[in-house]
């Protein structure tokens, strides 16, 4: 056949009127053809997405969600378990069709307190890891009210976008971690000027955010100004985790729990109370004694607590999730043919001394740092194949100026 009579198997053309034509083993395809296969290969795996989003969602069962948060989280049974309600009835409510009735499920955005370093940023990431979906971290310091130095409330859908690579919609069934929502609480014993800029005013601008509307998002973030461009997200299937440590809670509460003692019998509040562990009573009516104003708290209608962790849960941590630091440090010698253990004596040793210095679990990542850096150091390219860490061994690289240092920048 002469090249000119070559057609494309698909439209027809004849070669001449093609840019291009490529041939297959017994077919042509001209260059148009491809250009609008391709169009519907883009089209159909946007569809796959959406649709891999919601079989993904409606698999997932509470239970699931929990033995998934297992897997990553020790402890904070609690917790885990209201989490995977709340993200379980998130999810449905996202996949409600919009005429079904009049019944209108609402948002369950979360608000969980405890420690620093108890995990609170852990459950959040594990979750959007799991549903597969964007998740921003942000810092509510660093928020201020519009026309203030700071940052407006709008640079969280900044980041959210951000990390959603600008797909808007990802990002608006994305995740978002409010972290230190406690510091911008009302302090009415402090009616100081700069602490209302960051306290009640980023509160209410924080309001519409979290219950569901438009807003206008630079996508590069910074301040807003008027001939910017903006990005229209609409927050009204954005999951919401606020958390925060709450020093001084337990003032609160039990400043609570023993009024409501008043005219009861005083061993109805005493008996069973567990007063080591007071934020498991915790109260929406806690977080507003403590200056979180009503609008935010009705917003953030699931509140839970994370439980502080002891040696038990430390010792847990270092080797039982999944992507446990211990686990991490194995790989890591795997990699140059090394096998690393390490002594229940050396475990035990490293968790004494995280519990001594009150390094958290935070400061269970500096603590194995410090051992094995020396290691990691010398023995790659060198003939050793084992490195067996002992107490004595950890015991002779923690030294006290060491410990002292750590506690110092923890
Ligand atoms: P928070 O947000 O409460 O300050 P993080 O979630 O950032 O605390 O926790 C810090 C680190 O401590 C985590 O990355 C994780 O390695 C470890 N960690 C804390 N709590 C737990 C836990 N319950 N289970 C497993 N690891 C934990």
């Amino acid at each position: 056949m002469a090249k000119e009579d070559l057609e494309c198997s698909f439209c027809g053309r004849k070669k001449p009127e093609t840019n291009l034509l490529i041939a297959g083993l017994d077919a042509h395809i001209c260059d148009r053809c491809i250009e609008q296969a391709h169009g519907i290969v883009i089209e159909e795996s946007k569809q796959t997405d959406k649709s891999n989003l919601s079989a993904e969602l409606m698999l997932k069962k509470p239970q699931q969600i929990k033995a998934f948060l297992d897997e990553y989280i020790i402890g904070q049974e609690y917790t885990k378990r209201i989490m995977s309600v709340a993200v379980y009835n998130h999810y449905k409510r996202l996949l409600q069709a919009k005429t079904d009735d009049d019944v209108e499920i609402q948002k369950s955005n979360i608000i969980i307190v405890g420690e620093t370093g108890t995990g609170k940023t852990l459950i959040a990431k594990t979750i959007a890891r799991m549903l597969n979906v964007p998740l921003a971290i942000v810092d509510a310091t660093v928020l201020t009210e519009a026309g203030y130095v700071g940052e407006d409330v709008e640079s969280i859908l900044t980041r959210l976008l951000q990390v959603a690579d600008y797909n808007l919609e990802k990002a608006e069934k994305g995740i978002v971690f409010i972290d230190e929502i406690d510091k911008i609480a009302r302090k009415s014993d402090n009616p100081s000027i700069t602490r209302d800029v960051s306290g009640e005013g980023v509160q209410q601008a924080l309001l519409k955010l979290l219950e569901g509307t438009i807003v206008n998002v630079p996508p590069k973030g910074g301040r807003k100004h008027p001939d910017q461009k903006f990005i229209e997200v609409n927050t009204e299937n954005i999951l919401f985790i606020a958390g925060g440590a709450f020093n001084g809670m337990d003032r609160f509460i039990s400043k609570r729990l023993n009024m409501s003692a008043i005219g009861y019998k005083a061993s109805h509040v005493e008996d069973g109370l567990d007063k080591d562990n007071l934020l498991q009573y915790i109260t929406p009516k806690d977080l507003k004694d403590f200056g979180l104003i009503p609008e935010i708290i009705g917003r953030l209608p699931v509140l839970t607590y994370m439980n502080a962790l002891d040696a038990v849960t430390l010792r847990a941590i270092l080797t039982e999730p999944k992507n446990a630091i211990i686990k991490q440090y194995v790989k890591l010698f795997a990699m140059d043919d090394i096998e690393l253990t390490i002594t229940e004596g050396a475990l035990g040793f490293i968790v004494e001394k995280a519990v001594e210095y009150k390094l958290g679990a935070r400061g269970l990542r500096s603590l194995c740092e410090k051992v094995l850096t020396d290691a990691m150091f010398y023995l790659p390219g060198t003939y050793e194949t084992k490195l067996n860490v002992t107490k004595s061994y950890a015991e002779g690289k923690l030294t006290k100026t060491l410990l002292k240092k750590l506690k110092a920048v923890s």
